[in-house]
Parts: structure tokens; sequence; C-alpha cells
């Protein structure tokens, strides 16, 4: 059976771990939704656009062509851009980019195409309030926001990057006053979703919680 699965939530909630957890599990397609905003972010600061100047970045529309391979790596017109998407200078604008109508109009067709073909694990903000409303479940992924940046903290300092535990909490607060903010396709849990608060679970714990909503929800279609 073919099926869809959102993670919504607040920004560093630990979504796209989970999400990728269970889509090795489950052998669904995991596709990370915030990478394509973040590729296109890359893109306007490339182009010395001014990431707050909506007609601007909105111009840029016709030249980016963004791609998830199944490897994970992100593409921004055939450049990979896996590492630099994640930097801080893409985190700090990434959410005007996010508040363009017509770029988020752009991506979201992708992201819909995407989902048609299997199933899909897929992580955002809007993914069971708009990108897949009929998604058969849908999970509201929270934790606290200093739990958020420890978390995001401690993974940046693994990966080699340099920051600090205060900036990486302004950001993730910023993000998500912003993303809760805007007028179109705003970061809220869809009234149908599954709330699950990680920020006394660890990774194993918030995989087993998640695989077992979505065979909950499948043994209840299969007996409808
Ligand atoms: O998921 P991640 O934190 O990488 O997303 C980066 C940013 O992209 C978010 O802060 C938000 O502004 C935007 N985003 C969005 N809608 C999505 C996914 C991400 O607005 N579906």
């Amino acid at each position: 059976m073919k099926i869809a699965v959102a993670i919504d939530g607040p920004a560093a909630a630990g979504k796209s771990t989970v999400a990728k957890k269970v889509a090795e599990i489950k052998g669904y397609t995991y596709i990370d939704t915030g990478a394509m905003y973040r590729a296109f972010t890359w893109y306007c600061l490339q182009k010395g656009v001014d990431c707050q100047d909506e007609k601007a970045c909105c111009d840029l529309i016709p030249e980016v062509n963004i791609e998830l391979r199944p490897d994970r790596v992100v593409l921004c017109n055939g450049i990979d851009v896996s590492k630099p998407i994640r930097e801080s200078l893409v985190s700090s604008n990434v959410s005007y980019i996010a508040s363009y109508k017509d770029i988020r109009l752009f991506l979201v067709e992708q992201q819909r195409k995407m989902a048609e073909k299997d199933s899909v694990i897929m992580d955002g903000r809007d993914i069971g309030t708009y990108v897949l409303p009929n998604a058969e479940v849908k999970i509201y992924q929270i934790a606290s926001v200093e739990t958020r940046a420890i978390r995001r903290y401690e993974e940046n300092i693994g990966k080699g990057m340099e920051c600090t535990l205060e900036e990486i909490e302004e950001d993730v607060r910023r993000r998500d006053y912003i993303d809760s903010h805007r007028d179109f396709a705003p970061l809220k849990p869809a009234p149908d979703s599954v709330l699950l608060d990680t920020s006394f679970m660890n990774v194993d714990e918030v995989v087993a919680a998640v695989i077992e909503i979505i065979d909950k929800k499948l043994a209840e279609k299969e007996n409808a």
C-alpha cells in the first residue's frame, strides 16, 4: 500500500534525523523539503541578492533547478550544495525566502510530484496542512526550544562547524517566529496530526514512537 507520512514541526526538532531512520526501516522515500528552501536561499546569496527583497528573490525562480538525489545529495543547478546549505548564513536567511508565496508554490509543486510515485516520509513546516493534506499519517514533532538548540549545537559541532549555543538558540527562535507568522502556509499543526513531544526522548525512542503511530494508522485504515 502506497502511503505518505508528513512530519512537521519547529526548527531543529529532530524531524529529519527521525524521518531518515523511519524511511530506511519502512522502505519509504525520504524528502527533506527544508533542504529545498535552503538551496533556493543559497542561490540567492550566491547571486548577491538581498534575501529580504521578495521581488528580486522571486525573479530568480526560472533559473533555479533543485534536485534531491536518493543518496541525499542536494543539487542546485547541478552543484552539490549539501554542505553549504547548512551554514549559518543560509540558516539565518532561509525563513525570509520561505515566506514568499511564489517560491513556495514553485517548490511545493515539485514536492507533490515527488510524493506521487512512491511511499514517502516528508518533513517540513506545511506538509500536513498544505503540501499533502491527504497524507495518511501526520505527525507534529516538538521539543522545548532549549532542547532543540542543544541538539542542533551538538550536531553542528559534530560536523566541525563553528557556532555558539546562544547563536543557535537565537536562530531557532527567530525562524520559528517567522515560519509561524507568515501569511501563506505558516507553521502550525494540522488538526488531524498526532502531537509528539520529544523533549525527553532519545532518537531511538522517537523512531519507535513514529513507527507505532504509522502502524496504528495503517491498521485502522485496513480495518475501515
Ligand atoms: O527543515 P529546515 O529547518 O532545514 O528548514 C529550513 C527552513 O525552511 C525553515 O526554517 C522554514 O523557514 C523553511 N521551510 C518551510 N517549509 C517547509 C520546510 C522548510 O517554510 N516545508
